[in-house]
């Protein structure tokens, strides 16, 4: 694998290097903590090449990979298995073994009952409704919960007999005793413990009372020996509380908590709840479909794992709230492939070229190079014979001089191969071409269109007798405006051609691609065969990117 490169100075490695210059820390911890609740997005590339690259570019450092599991209702021990595949896939190794917060139930309980001996904790029997009515807005300070005052005695048991599943859920809550005044709404008292009879996927049905987020995030990165805890922007207003936890519990490490702007590109949505809509409502067919800015979307389209951490790379982590354009991804999935993607030839649209000076019983193994510029790629075979196709586009009876591809009466050079010259052509009823009858110049192989012949245009082919027939699936971007994540109906704010399928051919030697590894179809794209859906007989090819920016 080549080197994974993901050094780019920000605040946050400013910060590092200062605590390591004054000696705060000897060493950086610090952590990706997905929550499996769904599969991992371009916005979580963001996070984990941040992560996962500090631990790659400091001598003393390492990244944990941890489950943020504290909401067994809506998560899935299948989006365990994706979100590990999505991190090694991008290139990321995670220390240790791969953790849960579900891992520290024990202790995040343990921690709780010291709140309440010192306490700092209390168990509340508001319901949902009046927990919203006491707990104030923005303008307005809270009020005390009545149940805010019971003895620690009268606490502990509760919280005791909570565990042990006397209560129905949503009857009790455990909070922390903070303020009810503080004009931070998440210092009002925040829930850490809520009654729910959940099987879990993890601790399976060993609990039926849940940590909230507030208080299990700053605890578990405590109990990892994280220095730096890494999350976007919306959780600065958590930050008092993280720091709160911390400090009022018996534990040493206190970790800081540093937050960044996350990731909106242009035309995409990036949150997982949005996702899953497109998936619940059919517009996609899952979270892998090519379309979707998921890791392994982008994966089963091609994009290459290099082009990501480029990407992540060239957006750098400011504290700045920004839109990314949608093509400087492309850009980067460009110009990855066009070093990087062998070449190939595929005809999408065909129609058929017959050579009539071409002997019929005759075929030939013309060479080619598989990267114009890369040698160390090597060559391949293309069979050539006196039939082939050529794409659609690629003839007219006349053009102008703009139109450099095959005339009637004119010359032309197929890549790789031969000059034609095109003398007549067939119709269908309705006036479509069907067929072009060209001569061939035997004594033009492999020379260059520079060889004095004057001829201008290159096009692709494919031998008609020794091919694979593929279906081509077009993808563009899947919403017209810039941001869906403000539509109210995300239905009129989809691209109608997101998705559009070609019949057509390639060359033989893509029997043999890899999946997910793009090439450069001539002229046409950067493509790959479908993960899922091609097979021997009837092979799928995605379209990675188109050949130049299209919008
Ligand atoms: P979503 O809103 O899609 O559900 P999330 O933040 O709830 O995302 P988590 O699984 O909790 O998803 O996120 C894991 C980590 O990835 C967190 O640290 C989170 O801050 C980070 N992250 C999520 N979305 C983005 C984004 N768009 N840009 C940068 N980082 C992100
Ligand atoms: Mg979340």
């Amino acid at each position: 694998m080549t080197q994974v490169d993901t050094s780019p100075s920000n605040f946050i490695r400013n910060i590092l290097d200062e605590d390591l210059q004054t000696g705060k820390h000897q060493s950086i911890q610090t952590r990706f903590p997905p929550e499996p609740n769904g599969y991992l997005h371009i916005g979580h590339a963001k996070s984990i090449c941040l992560n996962f690259g500090i631990a790659n570019d400091y001598a003393n450092a390492a990244c944990n990979l941890r489950f943020d599991d504290t909401n067994p209702v809506k998560e899935d021990v299948d989006f365990v298995h994706a979100i590990q595949k999505d991190v090694s896939w991008l290139g990321f190794k995670w220390q240790g073994e791969v953790r849960y917060s579900s891992n520290y139930f024990d202790q995040l309980y343990a921690f709780a009952v010291e709140l309440i001996e010192t306490g700092k904790a209390y168990v509340c029997e508001l319901n949902a409704e009046q927990t919203r009515e006491y707990r104030g807005n923005l303008t307005s300070p809270g009020k005390d919960s009545p149940f805010r005052n019971r003895s620690i005695a009268d606490n502990l048991d509760l919280f005791t007999r909570m565990r042990a599943g006397e209560f129905e859920e949503g009857s009790m809550m455990l909070r922390a005793k903070i303020d009810m005044a503080s004009p931070n709404m998440k210092m009002r008292d925040p829930v850490i413990y809520r009654i729910r009879f959940a099987h879990h996927h993890q601790t399976a049905d060993k609990w039926c009372i849940y940590p909230m987020y507030d208080f299990t995030h700053c605890i578990s990165d405590a109990i990892e020996g994280i220095t730096h805890s890494l999350c976007t922007l919306e959780f600065e207003d958590h930050r008092p509380l993280y720091n709160w936890v911390l400090e009022n519990i018996s534990i040493e490490a206190k970790p800081r908590q540093i937050e960044f702007s996350r990731l909106n590109l242009q035309y995409t949505l990036t949150s997982k709840r949005k996702l899953k809509a497109l998936i619940d409502e059919n517009i996609v067919t899952g979270w892998d479909d090519p379309r979707m800015p998921t890791i392994s979307g982008m994966r089963r389209r091609g994009y290459p794992a290099a082009s990501l951490r480029e990407f992540s790379k060239r957006i750098g982590v400011t504290k700045q709230e920004n839109t990314v354009e949608l093509a400087s991804l492309e850009a980067c999935v460009r110009e990855d492939l066009e070093a990087n993607g062998p070449r190939a030839m595929a005809v999408l649209d065909p129609i058929k070229v017959i050579i009539t000076n071409y002997d019929e019983d005759k075929s030939e193994q013309l060479i080619a190079p598989c990267h114009p510029k890369d040698e160390s790629m090597g060559t391949r075979t293309l069979p050539f014979s006196r039939e082939l196709y050529i794409d659609r586009a690629d003839f007219k009876e006349v053009g102008n001089k703009q139109y450099k591809r095959l005339k009637l009466n004119k010359e032309v050079r197929l890549r790789n191969a031969y000059v034609i010259r095109a003398d007549d052509f067939k119709t269908d009823e309705a006036g479509n071409i069907t067929e072009v009858h060209c001569t061939y110049d035997a004594d033009t192989l492999g020379k260059n269109p520079e060889d004095g012949r004057k001829v201008k245009g290159v096009i692709h082919w494919v031998d008609a007798k020794i091919n694979k027939p593929a279906e081509f699936r077009i993808y563009d971007r899947l919403f017209l405006v810039d941001n869906p994540a403000a539509e109210e109906n995300i239905h009129t704010a989809l691209n109608p051609e997101s998705l559009v399928v070609q019949k057509g051919f390639v060359e033989i030697n893509l029997v043999e691609a890899v999946a997910e590894k793009a090439y450069q179809f001539e002229r046409e794209g950067y493509f790959c065969t479908d993960s899922k859906d091609s097979t021997v007989d009837n092979l799928v090819f995605n379209r990675t990117a188109a050949l130049r920016a299209t919008f």
